[in-house]
């Protein structure tokens, strides 16, 4: 039986990994629960798992009586075999690193814990032998492509990009989107606000930076490539010109099930039948469209606390989009004036990462809304 103790059970990855274990009842448990804000579905959930302990951050859950209230990330991940994270943006880097630095296995889905605290991240797993598995699917692709590891002789890294709604639309139309529209993914059903990064193309600048901290590399051997379809997860390059991809369908239960799993594999997903799906696609990314990939490539390149100013103008831009305040091209605008308008700490500890994390969400609402 594996206990899981899943970080941001009532989002969108939450329930998807609530729907695994009600699939696998015999092998899967949770141990623990934990949520932001929304305590009346922590509850149902504490209802029918039952986990030892759980914890809300924001709102009082109703437990049944056999479920400890707990205050501490620590406390969560004191008695289970994987930490899941799957808890959305900054919020969700305290847990992982609660998680590394207890030496547990990490099945990591909040991919901003390793875009703004890679540094932090990696070294507490370095130095606990903490075990990091990646949910994001392009992520996951290439570690299946390396034979379920992170590690590999590898030469390069290309990333699969679905492009999001907008790929087709000029510098004009992309003035006009709404949030509506952005909602409206391809070809992946998601969160908004991955939703919105995605059709930016930030979601895929993020996914670079982490894939550098995942897979301990430059960014200069890792690119991306847009692939409407989503059936290429993503690519590992050799030395020798060979390329290996995993394929499927677009499922997020495949990574999900996997991280719990690996290297073993269960039943999960319909097998791809490539006769049926006919042609696939790929081209170049169309950067200068969607400057939002550049802007997070930027900050990863000039690294310490930029990641984290990156990110936190980012959510509250994307929050703005998404209540109508700005435009779509404004997403990237408001994170350009945070990056340029903050000073860069080098040194990227948990707490300067906070205060970057404050300073550029206080910066981008002044560029918002002008107050
Ligand atoms: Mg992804």
């Amino acid at each position: 039986m594996i206990r899981i103790a899943l970080i941001g059970c009532t989002g969108n990855i939450g329930a998807q990994v609530a729907e695994t274990v009600r699939a696998y009842p015999e092998e899967f448990t949770f141990s623990a629960l934990a949520c932001g804000k929304n305590a009346s579905g922590l509850s149902a959930l504490a209802r029918e798992f039952r986990p030892a302990v759980a914890l809300c951050e924001e709102g009082t859950p109703e437990l049944p009586a056999s479920v400890k209230q707990v205050g501490s990330p620590e406390e969560l991940f004191a008695d289970c075999d994987v930490a899941f994270i799957a808890a959305g943006g900054f919020a969700g880097l305290r847990y992982t690193l609660a998680a590394a630095e207890a030496g547990r296995k990490i099945a990591l889905a909040n991919k901003e814990s390793l875009v703004c605290g890679g540094e932090l991240v990696m070294r507490a797993v370095r130095e606990t032998g903490a075990e990091l598995i990646p949910v994001d699917s392009e992520h996951s692709a290439i570690y299946q492509a390396l034979g379920c590891r992170r590690e590999g002789t590898f030469s390069r890294l290309v990333l699969t990009a679905s492009g999001g709604p907008f790929l087709r639309l000029s510098e004009g139309e992309l003035k006009k989107v709404t949030a509506k529209d952005a909602l409206r993914h391809p070809t992946w059903s998601m969160g908004a606000k991955i939703t919105v990064d995605s059709a930016t193309l930030l979601n895929k600048g993020y996914e670079v930076l982490e894939a550098k901290w995942l897979y301990e590399t430059e960014l200069s051997k890792i690119g991306a490539v847009v692939h409407p379809e989503s059936i290429v997860h993503s690519l590992v390059y050799f030395q020798d010109g060979a390329a290996l991809a995993q394929l499927g369908y677009p499922d997020m239960r495949l990574p999900i099930q996997l991280a719990l799993t690996a290297p073993a594999r269960m039943a999960c997903c319909k097998p791809l039948d490539l006769a049926e799906i006919g042609a696939l696609h790929f081209e170049r990314l169309p950067e200068e469209r969607f400057p939002c990939f550049r802007l997070a490539l930027q900050a990863g390149e000039a690294g310490g606390t930029c990641p984290a100013i990156l990110n936190g103008a980012g959510e509250e831009a994307v929050r703005a989009f998404l209540n109508g305040s700005i435009s779509f091209p404004q997403i990237a605008e408001t994170i350009g004036d945070a990056l340029a308008g903050i000073p860069r700490e080098e040194t990227a500890t948990y707490a300067a990462l906070k205060e970057a994390d404050v300073r550029a969400r206080e910066r981008a609402r002044h560029f918002i809304y002008g107050k």
